[in-house]
Formats: structure tokens, sequence, C-alpha cells
């Protein structure tokens, strides 16, 4: 029997490449996106190429309805979780702190430590033996920007960040006893998307603050998550694992 993973924010960038990954070593893939259908499609392409079901949903991860509707699809649909990649993410745009707006900091830690907070929820309310669950893992995106600080850029992300570590190591003591391991990768500068929201030329404006001299790719990010999910990551629990060359 396949084992099933939900990847969060599943459509592009990290998560597109965990999910293609996860297809490869074996699970059946929900791949969860907000707006971008057709890219999420083309994922769902590729794992059922590699022999997998795919399952696509929409749903904003930092809406509860939205959240509670992605898992019972995903219940009804594969069946019960044994994996979730809680990735779903933004940076939102550059600004000072005496520039900062409400309504952007809400939106960023809505999507950032809201949707990580309810995606962990509903993850250990299923697999928890506490819970009647037969355990999982969990592999949280977090970001090198939490230790970094973001100061110049983005405090407010790198913030995000920090909660989704606290949580990473919080949750992993608070579960360890019930079959859940629970982890996260700390990205540094990955060749994604992302960073267009912020500036369009940051990977190369940024590139030579990196220890290895190069950007990272969205593949070997997810080759760290999908090792972290595995049996051979069996006695880690509550790591936070760079992937940034060294920053
Ligand atoms: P990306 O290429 O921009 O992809 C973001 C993904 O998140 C997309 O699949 C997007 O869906 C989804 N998403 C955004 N808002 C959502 C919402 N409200 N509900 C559900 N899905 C939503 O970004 P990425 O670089 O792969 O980033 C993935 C994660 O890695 C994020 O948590 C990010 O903070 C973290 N990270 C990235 C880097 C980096 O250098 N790239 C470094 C450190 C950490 P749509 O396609 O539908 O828009």
């Amino acid at each position: 029997m396949s084992r099933i993973v939900m990847v969060t924010g599943g459509s592009r960038g990290i998560g597109a490449a965990a999910a293609r990954l996860a297809a490869e070593q074996g699970y059946d893939v929900c791949i969860n996106y907000n707006s971008n259908c057709e890219a999420a499609e083309a994922v769902a392409t590729d794992v059922e190429k590699a022999g997998q079901q795919a399952l696509v949903v929409q749903a904003d991860t930092s809406k509860e309805a939205d959240v509670l509707r992605l898992f019972e699809t995903c219940d009804k649909q594969l069946g019960t979780l044994d994996a979730l990649i809680n990735n779903a993410g933004i940076v939102g745009h550059m600004t000072r702190m005496e520039d900062m707006q409400a309504d952007a900091i809400d939106e960023l830690f809505g999507i950032n430590v809201r949707g990580y907070f309810l995606c962990a929820r509903e993850a250990v309310r299923r697999m928890s033996t506490k819970h009647s669950g037969k355990g999982g893992t969990i592999v949280n995106t977090s970001s090198a920007a939490a230790y970094i600080g973001g100061g110049g850029e983005w405090i407010h992300y790198a913030a995000s960040k920090g909660a989704t570590d606290t949580m990473t190591f919080g949750l992993a003591k608070e579960v360890a006893k019930e079959g859940i391991r629970v982890n996260a990768v700390q990205p540094g500068l990955i060749e994604t998307e992302i960073h267009a929201t912020g500036m369009a030329n940051r990977l190369e404006v940024m590139t030579p603050m990196v220890p290895m001299g190069r950007t990272g790719s969205a593949e070997e990010v997810a080759e760290v998550i999908l090792w972290l999910l595995s049996d051979a990551a069996s006695y880690v629990t509550g790591a936070l694992v760079p992937v940034s060359g060294g920053r």
C-alpha cells in the first residue's frame, strides 16, 4: 500500500518539487494550491506518471473552513494521511518596520502561521495514537530568515518563520509518544518565484552572501524534506535543518 502525503502549497516551487519526489518514492499525493490551478494540475500529471495517485485540492490555508474541507477531501478520496508537508507560504512585500501595514502583517501571519497551525492540528487529529491514529510525520517549511531576522527586507516574514520553528519543536515534544515526528527545514536562497514578490532580482543580489556562492534548487530542499519524512529519520524529531548553502 502506498503511503499518503499532503503538500500544502504543492503547486509551485519547493512544494511542487516535494510532491514530485514523494511520488517517485511511492507516496500518493494530495496537492493543495490557492490560486494556480494549472500549476497544481501539472504537478498532479507528474505524480500520476510516477505511478501514484494524485488529488488536487484548492484551499486557502489561512481559512479554517478551507483547511477542514482540504483534509476531509483527502480523507475521502485518498485515505488517511501518513505525512504532512506544511509548506504554503508568502513573503509579502518588502517593507521597513516604520512603514508596515497592519493588513499586510495579518495576511502574512494568517498564511504562514495560522495556516501551519490549522494544518498541523488536522494532521495530529488524524495521526496521533491518542486519537486512534497510526502515527505519522510532519515537516514544516520554515526559513533561514528565522535566524537571520529579515532586517531591511521583511522582519514580519522572518518572525513568522521563527513562530514555525517554535511550533516545530514544541509540537514534536507534545506528540513524541503518540507516533508523530515533527521536523522543519530552513531553506536559504532557493530558486523559486517567491522572491519576485519582494524584489525582481533578489536572487542575483543576495547570492554573493551565500557561503557556497550559489542559490539552491527546490529539488535540493525536497530531498531533505523527504528524508525527514522517511523511516531513515526514525529517531529525528524536533529538528530544524538548514538547507542554505551555509548561510
Ligand atoms: P512559491 O514558489 O511562491 O510557492 C508558494 C506556494 O504556496 C504555491 O504553491 C502557492 O499556491 C502556495 N500558497 C500561497 N498562499 C497560499 C494560501 N493562502 N493557501 C494555500 N496555498 C498557498 O514559494 P516557495 O519558494 O516554494 O515557498 C514555499 C515555502 O518555502 C514557503 O513557506 C516559503 O516561506 C518557504 N521558503 C522559501 C524560500 C525560498 O528561497 N524560495 C526560502 C525559505 C523558505 P498557488 O500556486 O496557488 O499560488
